[in-house]
């Protein structure tokens, strides 16, 4: 007989960021010490208002409609206005459970095939193997901050071949990189000559920390979907609030999204709208800006005490990644290497090759989240003067775990 299980499902594996957090909880549970550098979730508290609006809404039990909150989605059109310039109607937005959900439903929506970078996020490309839609990878460099040019671009996009539906994924600032991608009109050029749909993935551009909200929608908006939500910048990970905006001219697509919504989720739950409606409509611009501050004096003290010449990494431009390569020849893959890392030091990561790299390729990706971020918030009075003193005081398992990990690269 043949198997209960779709071909293109039974390949997919528990996605490998949520099984290092559960890892990682197991092991601390047993006794061990671990530096939790493996998931990316934000470490800080959701603002105060935000939380006391889902408070005053968690009575509310009707479902909405299956496009979300019709407040919800102009506040959000209101934002993307006011940081890229381009209006995504509100007709136009769909509330999704986290935007995870909507790059899902984008996937399984679309006939064509998907361009990603090397390095990308871990989801995307089982994703696309959910949708069967093929993929390309693109490679990037170092050289070029971890992003396609404009030229390499277009020479992938002639070896994959003429007339085809293609979405090209852009995530910037970048997980894992931490990069900020600086092209985006170069890259915006090529797109719109090869007619590709751009699905801009932004759900760490509120975390850009030269304070700029830069998105490629700006240059390309016919075909710039944008993914977003509130598990970043407002550390509501766990809440589940994304949404996806859809360029005006994409009715038919959008119709064919909302359908599937409707028969998978139905809508998203009503408080978690209501007081994503305060989150997009409130003033958290000193929120942001101590929270992008916090994150990038972690995120440098890591990489001032990490880099050496025996590892190589940029400095951190957003987000709340790194992405450090380890010189050596011990190791044949980036995963033995994390698992060697994880047992004799107890610094939990995750390996390159979950990004897109060749398996041979030393690179992980560390997230610098392992702190009280709560405590941080509350004792920084000055957002502009972040000093080592307070990582150290603030950050202590950050701290520990980049000296351990330091101390271990030495003897490669
Ligand atoms: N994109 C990237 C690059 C991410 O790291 C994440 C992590 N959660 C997501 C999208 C999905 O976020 P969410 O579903 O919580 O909105
Ligand atoms: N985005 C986070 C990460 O890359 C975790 C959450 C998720 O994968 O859904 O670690």
């Amino acid at each position: 007989m043949s198997s209960k299980v779709k071909k293109n499902i039974l390949k997919l594996k528990e996605s490998s960021t949520l099984a290092i957090n559960e890892k990682s909880k197991e092991l601390i549970k047993s006794g061990k010490k671990i530096y939790r550098f493996g998931f990316g979730q934000s470490p800080f508290q959701i603002p105060e208002k935000v939380v006391d609006t889902l408070k005053l809404n968690a009575h509310k039990k009707e479902y909405l409609p299956i496009q979300g909150l019709p407040e919800l989605r102009e506040k959000i059109s209101n934002h993307l206005f006011k940081n890229t310039g381009v209006r995504y109607s509100k007709e136009n937005i769909l509330i999704t459970p986290g935007s995870k959900e909507a790059m899902l439903l984008m996937h399984v929506t679309f006939n064509g095939e998907i361009l990603t970078p090397a390095p990308s996020w871990v989801s995307y490309e089982p994703q696309a193997q959910i949708g069967s839609n093929k993929v390309h990878w693109l490679e990037t460099s170092r050289e070029n901050n971890w992003f396609p040019t404009a030229i390499e671009l277009e020479k992938k996009l002639k070896k994959i071949g003429k007339n085809k539906n293609i979405i090209f994924i852009l995530n910037s600032p970048n997980n894992p990189s931490g990069a900020i991608c600086k092209n985006l009109k170069e890259l915006a050029q090529v797109a719109k000559k090869y007619k590709l749909i751009i699905l801009s993935d932004e759900i760490y551009t509120d975390l850009s920390f030269d304070n700029r909200y830069k998105s490629i929608s700006e240059f390309y908006p016919k075909a710039t979907f944008i993914s977003g939500g509130l598990s970043k910048w407002c550390g509501a990970g766990g809440w589940r609030l994304g949404f996806l905006a859809v360029p005006n001219e994409s009715k038919q697509f959008m119709n064919s999204l909302k359908s599937l919504a409707s028969e998978s989720y139905s809508t998203v739950n009503t408080p978690t709208q209501f007081a994503a409606v305060e989150a997009y409509k409130g003033d958290y611009e000193q929120y942001k800006l101590k929270v992008r501050s916090i994150l990038n004096s972690v995120g440098n003290y890591v990489y001032n005490n990490l880099k050496s010449n025996k590892v190589i990494i940029n400095p951190p431009q957003g987000a709340f990644y790194l992405m450090p390569e380890f010189k050596n020849k011990k190791f044949k893959t980036s995963s033995k290497l994390c698992e060697v890392i994880l047992n004799e030091t107890g610094v939990a990561m995750l390996p390159g090759s979950d990004f897109g790299f060749k398996p041979d390729k030393m690179l992980t990706r560390l997230s610098y989240t392992d702190f009280d971020g709560t405590q941080f918030f509350k004792n920084v009075k000055d957002y502009k003067t972040i000093s080592d003193e307070m990582v150290r005081k603030y950050a202590p398992n950050v701290v520990e775990g980049t000296t351990k990990l330091s101390n271990w690269a030495k003897n490669l």
